[in-house]
């Protein structure tokens, strides 16, 4: 006999959604503790033990700045949160894993409130409507559905909501130094991925690079050293350098390269003594990042030699790995068959060119992985975000259905 509704309710998934959205959780800041206290109290109420975790913007021994709302200037408290459904332990747990932070509504003027959450012919608009609050809203009903339906769990079920994820997955990596993931045999990443699979995604190394020179006076250049031209000297050299030679992933494709930033010069009539620009390496499986910084290092000190009065820098920003799970994986293949029970469709697994979490939980914690999540991946960090409410629906069911597989039955 069961009479009370189902989580999956469109009510209640527009609910879970609207409320997720109104927490304008940008990051930087991010203050996002109010939206994980939300979430705590949501798991809590259909039986999960929860831990709230306060995050500090740490990451590899270095701290970030303290982060400050732009609004009050007051510090903006920063928290993340797991769940538990306790299984018998038979089978390995599942964790549904997503984040709170959104990215900044950007210079381009939205024609709709970014975090009023307005719902037009089905469409929930909203920063992080997509990316990523409609797959952690599913993964929040989908688990409350499992928790109504009261059948045992032959393994635990975690929900994870983390901080930070935006600025370099930064709140995972801290996540994953706490005791909270034992007994866990794989993950579920719920990016935007419009319910396609994906198993395997690109790895992310960016450095910082810095010329310095000599100023001198414009109309007597040879008394300077020109920082500007020794970088554009490099940076013409260093896509074949530090790319040459590698080979293609089957699922990946090609590694890339993008020349972010550049930055250098006071005035036309000086001899410019720095310049800095950034690289953002998007890396395949069997590329080592050690030795792209170690190629990039060498193309500088070719470039530098023979220049007097010249020195360089050369800082990694973000250093994430590139991530390959067989496609062939019980949740891999579990996420696959509730897609098409709940669709129809036909999925293969493939990969995405940018990282989310999967970069810390599958090095870190050995799992695999599958990302699948409602919403179109193209909406992500762009004016007027949107999700199909509909697919949001789909995406809770899709969840269902693995939790089945993996953990019942
Ligand atoms: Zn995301």
């Amino acid at each position: 006999m069961m009479t009370s509704p189902s989580p999956l309710d469109p009510d209640n998934l527009l609910r879970l959604l609207r409320d997720l959205v109104r927490f304008p959780t940008v990051n930087p800041p991010g203050g996002e503790e109010p939206a994980a206290r939300f979430v705590e109290r949501e798991l809590h109420d259909f039986g999960c033990e929860t831990v709230v975790l306060p995050y500090e913007g740490e990451d590899d021994g270095r701290r970030a700045a303290p982060a400050r709302s732009s609004a009050t200037g007051k510090a903006a408290a920063r928290a993340q949160v797991v769940g538990r459904l306790r299984g018998s332990g038979e089978r390995p747990g599942l964790m549904l894993s997503g984040h709170l932070d959104v990215v900044p509504p950007g210079a381009v003027a939205w024609s709709r409130d970014p975090f009023a959450a307005e719902v037009v012919d089905g469409r929930l608009y909203g920063r992080g409507a997509c990316d990523m609050k409609a797959g952690v809203a599913a993964m929040i009903a989908a688990a409350a559905e499992v928790a109504r339906l009261g059948e045992p769990l032959r393994g635990d079920l975690m929900i994870c909501a983390s901080a930070d994820e935006e600025v370099g997955c930064r709140g995972a990596a801290a996540l994953a130094r706490e005791p909270l993931f034992e007994g866990l045999g794989s993950v579920v990443i719920g990016e935007p991925s419009n319910l396609e699979l994906f198993v395997a995604e690109k790895g992310a190394f960016w450095l910082e690079v810095t010329v310095t020179g000599k100023t001198a006076h414009a109309a007597t250049p040879q008394h300077g050293a020109n920082a500007i031209a020794a970088m554009a000297e490099l940076l013409t050299r260093v896509p074949a350098a530090a790319l040459g030679g590698t080979r293609a992933d089957p699922i990946l494709g090609n590694p890339t390269l993008n020349i972010g930033t550049i930055a250098g010069g006071v005035k036309t009539n000086v001899v410019p003594d720095s310049c800095t620009a950034t690289l953002d390496f998007r890396t395949v499986p069997g590329q080592d990042h050690t030795e792209i910084r170690r190629r990039v290092e060498a193309e500088l000190a070719a470039v530098l030699e023979g220049r007097a009065h010249t020195g360089s820098r050369v800082e990694a920003r973000i250093d994430r790995a590139p991530v390959s799970c067989p496609a062939d994986t019980p949740v891999a293949t579990a996420a696959a068959r509730a897609v098409r029970a709940v669709t129809g469709w036909e999925v293969r697994a493939g990969g995405v060119p940018y990282f989310t979490e999967a970069c810390i939980f599958v090095p870190v914690l050995g799992l695999p992985m599958v990302i699948c999540g409602p919403g179109d991946p193209r909406l992500a960090h762009q004016p007027d975000e949107y999700v199909e409410l509909a697919q949001v629906e789909q995406a809770a069911r899709v969840y269902v259905e693995i939790i089945r597989e993996m953990l019942m039955g």
